[in-house]
């Protein structure tokens, strides 16, 4: 226990899993958090200051699925290992080591942390896994709003920081989706706060300056581009956490590289989230932005293709780069399907290194490096027997990493054998004909066993015994086998010395069985430590090996380039022209999502949308249902591939670069934040009105939904006007306010559109079009009859309508409540119909309503109010 207190006192904000044998036991408070989150069984053991002391323990060899349910739960885990093998295991000469007096020797090897995991089993294979540490510039003295961060992903080495006003910190955090993050107490986390890991504490900057150029082996960090003081210090307190979390051994890094938030897309965390790009709203990766482009093959490449998308470019000449690569293969089918193939032969190099370099690597982290520098040659091949046009400068800047990497090839090529077991401890896995010594040790341990078996034969003559075998014993080591009924007889013999007899047979040994089996033994052991330190040696030589984190990012790159050429290919995507101009032109554009979701039966219906500088903002109106959030969202995300360098779901697309993009749709209640609907829907309106300039693109849905209408439509009209003569960004502004369609007789660069709707035979038909002109009528009781509101309310909606839009025009603000019609009577049932009480109660119900003082979305909480009472 003092052990285990010592180990705990070190690190007391982890679970303490705490070697014993075959299994990881926790003790305390620890095992009534793991049992409770683990579901496993809690016990007690021993007594602590006369209570006892709870316990539980997960197998060894289970582990990881306990650790990832673990690190899920929010848990962080200490893992304490036995630091010395048992003292009663044999040496190679077969005797007993020196007997060892209390417990063994016990250290913590390892943090488990959300940020710092490296094994496969834990990680998502196509997604980053980012620790990110936040520092405040000038340190808290004199401090000013600007942060420092840097993050990191210890599964594939990628270190890189950015600077960012407090104020923008959420928008970071949402980019990166960082797995931990290490922030200075005061610093306020927002949405993330759940994933701080607590008691991060910024070095000074000019220590974090020298020791990551010592880290990095540089004479300055200025090295590797410019870093503030903050960042530089986020970026030496991560890579100390990790060097913590992996007791001391210090994964493989690639340096750090400086990025500057303007080089990318403003995408805050709403506009994110109403946008699906990596995740959708429900957690899952089905149904998004991601998910709809992803024709990659490698894990390696997901992961890149992912990072586009999540932080699309504003250097026009950057964005043509990179489409120029997939656009030019996809003239070529037959290298296209080749590349593909090859792809999917190389496995992932970085999630490989990173392993290795923690010392957590087995033989087939090895194979992977192989195959996949092999993979790459094969793939130099194909891009070079692409014939047409000129090839694509980022290609050849590829091309250049790809052909890496040959020495190392060769030499695991040589090294490993052809079948690898799982586990170094299973040993096997280095090829004979590779190392003198490893062949003299094997040899021996052969021919040993060789011997053995011939003696078989002779000791059956010798002892005149027809069924005697030898055979190997855990404990005994090689002994020769009778029938007992003749072990009797052979026991008085002086050359044979009896070990053991059971029921059925009986054990002997001989001097030659004693002595081949202590060479064997010893052949065996001097195989396995020359195997390892073979082993050590390939892993440094790969690790030192400059080339290979450099080829593996080429590959990535290929398969995010093979994938837009194979998703270009299909004639319904195109490449975007993108340049510094302010245009913005869509021809028949399809929201991918949407479109994918609606099957086989139903045809997506394209839609245009110009946003040029003398029409810039486009005022939408149309029903619910009629796909006005669909066309908002299908021309945000088609900036964002456009701007990511992707294919784009449209026949054309020209898009002057887009410097922030606001998306707001769809409603995001806040309650849990205690924030109402309207409360949120202003301040993210704030948010745009403070930061979006002539060169944004502003996506909003149903301003002023959350408020009276009056109330509603003043705020609507404010914030549009705003848009069109201040701020000047490109805008489409959804509304179910039809009179602000009349502004445009005021605002000269207000187009106003609509929803095409058609009315057959009195039934609401969507025709998903989008037209010019304005919505003459809102269509929400037709919407109330499709959604299944009773016939007699419909009825009755739609008269007391008709009712009010005619006194409505004869300037009555009143409701026509009691006018004549005995409304009991229009909707009267028999006496006896059992639903006659439910009629009245929703009747009750709509004369209660006051349809000029409900917002839309209040008369929609009426409707399904209405609903359930039917
Ligand atoms: P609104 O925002 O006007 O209420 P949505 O955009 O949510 O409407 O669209 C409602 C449904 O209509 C979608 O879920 C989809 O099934 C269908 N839809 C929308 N746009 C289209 C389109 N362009 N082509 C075909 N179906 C569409």
């Amino acid at each position: 226990m003092a052990q285990w207190f010592a180990l705990k006192a070190e690190n007391p904000e982890f679970l303490l899993f705490f070697r014993m044998g075959d299994f990881y036991e926790l003790f305390f408070d620890d095992a009534i958090a793991a049992a409770s989150a683990l579901d496993i069984a809690l016990t007690a053991r021993g007594n602590h200051a006369g209570e006892p002391i709870a316990m539980c323990g997960v197998p060894v060899a289970a582990a990881p699925s306990y650790l990832s349910r673990l690190i899920r739960r929010g848990f962080r885990v200490a893992v304490a290992e036995q630091t010395a093998t048992s003292p009663s295991k044999k040496t190679g000469k077969g005797r007993p080591g020196p007997a060892q007096k209390g417990p063994l020797p016990r250290a913590v090897v390892r943090l488990v942390t959300p940020g710092t995991l490296t094994e496969d089993e834990l990680l998502e294979p196509g997604r980053s896994n980012l620790l990110v540490a936040l520092a405040q510039e000038g340190n808290g003295r004199g401090s000013t709003d600007v942060r420092g961060a840097a993050w990191i992903d210890i599964s594939t080495g990628q270190f890189e920081t950015a600077s960012c006003k407090t104020n923008d910190l959420g928008h970071l955090l949402a980019r990166l989706d960082p797995a931990e993050i290490l922030a200075p107490p005061d610093c306020n986390l927002g949405d993330y706060e759940a994933r701080r890991h607590p008691g991060a504490i910024p070095p000074a900057a000019h220590t974090a300056r020298t020791r990551l150029a010592e880290i990095f082996n540089v004479a300055s960090l200025d090295a590797f581009g410019t870093f503030t003081d903050a960042e530089a210090a986020a970026g030496l307190m991560a890579v100390e956490y990790i060097r913590r979390s992996q007791a001391g051994t210090m994964p493989r890094l690639s340096h750090p590289r400086p990025q500057t938030e303007q080089d990318t897309l403003g995408l805050d965390p709403a506009t994110r989230a109403s946008l699906d790009l990596l995740r959708a709203r429900d957690g899952g990766s089905q149904h998004t932005l991601f998910s709809a482009v992803n024709r990659t093959v490698t894990a390696a490449g997901a992961r890149l293709l992912s990072s586009w998308i999540a932080a699309p470019l504003t250097s026009p000449e950057r964005i043509t780069a990179r489409q120029a690569c997939w656009d030019w293969l996809r003239h070529d089918s037959v290298s296209l399907d080749a590349l593909r193939q090859v792809l999917r032969g190389a496995p992932d190099i970085d999630r490989a290194l990173g392993r290795l370099s923690v010392g957590r690597g087995q033989p087939r982290d090895l194979a992977t490096l192989r195959d996949s520098v092999s993979a790459a040659h094969s793939a130099v091949s194909v891009i070079e027997a692409v014939q047409h046009g000129k090839r694509p400068a980022l290609l050849e800047t590829a091309l250049k990493a790809l052909r890496g990497g040959s020495l190392l090839e060769r030499e695991l090529d040589r090294a490993l054998a052809d079948e690898l077991p799982p586990r170094v401890e299973d040993g096997g896995f280095i090829a004979s004909g590779y190392d003198g010594e490893l062949d003299a040790q094997r040899a021996l341990r052969d021919d040993s066993r060789r011997v053995i078996a011939a003696l078989q034969n002779e000791y059956a003559q010798r002892f005149g015994v027809a069924s005697l075998k030898i055979r190997h014993h855990a404990q005994l080591g090689y002994v020769m086998e009778v029938p007992s009924a003749v072990g009797a007889r052979l026991r008085t013999r002086g050359d044979l010395s009896f070990r053991q007899g059971t029921a059925s047979a009986a054990r002997f040994s001989t001097e030659e069985l004693v002595d081949l089996d202590s060479r064997i033994a010893e052949a065996t052991e001097r195989a396995t430590i020359r195997e390892r330190q073979i082993f050590t040696a390939l892993i440094a030589r790969a690790l030192e090996e400059k080339e290979l984190p450099l080829l593996a990012r080429a590959l990535a790159l290929l398969d995010v380039v093979q994938s837009s050429a194979s998703l270009a290919t299909g004639g319904t995507w195109c490449r975007s022209k993108v340049d510094d101009s302010m245009a913005f032109d869509l021809s028949a554009c399809r929201h991918p999502v949407v479109e994918a979701a609606l099957g086989t039966g139903t045809r997506f219906t394209a839609n245009s949308c110009s946003l040029e500088p003398d029409h810039r903002v486009m005022l939408l109106t149309g029903p619910n249902m009629a796909g006005k959030s669909t066309f908002l969202r299908q021309n945000a995300l088609t900036v964002i591939l456009a701007q990511a360098g992707l294919p784009v779901p449209a026949k054309t697309a020209h898009i002057g670069v887009v410097d922030r993009l606001f998306s707001r749709v769809g409603a995001s209640d806040d309650l849990a934040r205690g924030r109402s609907t309207f409360m949120v829907e202003m301040t993210e309106t704030a948010g745009i009105l403070n930061q979006a300039s002539p060169r944004s693109l502003v996506v909003v849905d149903e301003i002023g939904r959350g408020t009276s209408t009056l109330d509603g439509l003043s705020i609507a009209w404010a914030v549009l006007e705003t848009m069109h003569s201040t701020l000047r960004c490109r805008t489409i502004f959804a509304t179910h306010f039809h009179e602000l369609a009349q502004l445009s007789e005021t605002l000269p660069r207000l187009s106003p559109h609509t929803m095409a709707v058609r009315d057959w035979k009195g039934q609401v038909v969507f025709l998903h079009e989008v037209v010019p002109g304005s919505a003459r009528r809102s269509w929400g009781v037709h919407v109330a009859r499709l959604a299944g509101v009773p016939h007699p309310v419909v009825e009755r909606a739609a008269r007391l309508l008709k009712e009010l839009e005619q006194d409505h025009s004869a300037g009555q603000r009143t409701l026509p409540l009691f006018d004549g019609h005995q409304p009991a009577a229009d909707i009267a049932c028999e006496p006896d119909d059992p639903s006659k009480n439910v009629t009245r109660d929703i009747f009750e119900q709509v004369l209660g309503l006051d349809p000029d003082s409900l917002s839309p979305r209040e008369a929609l909480a009426a409707l399904y109010q209405l609903k359930s009472v039917a």
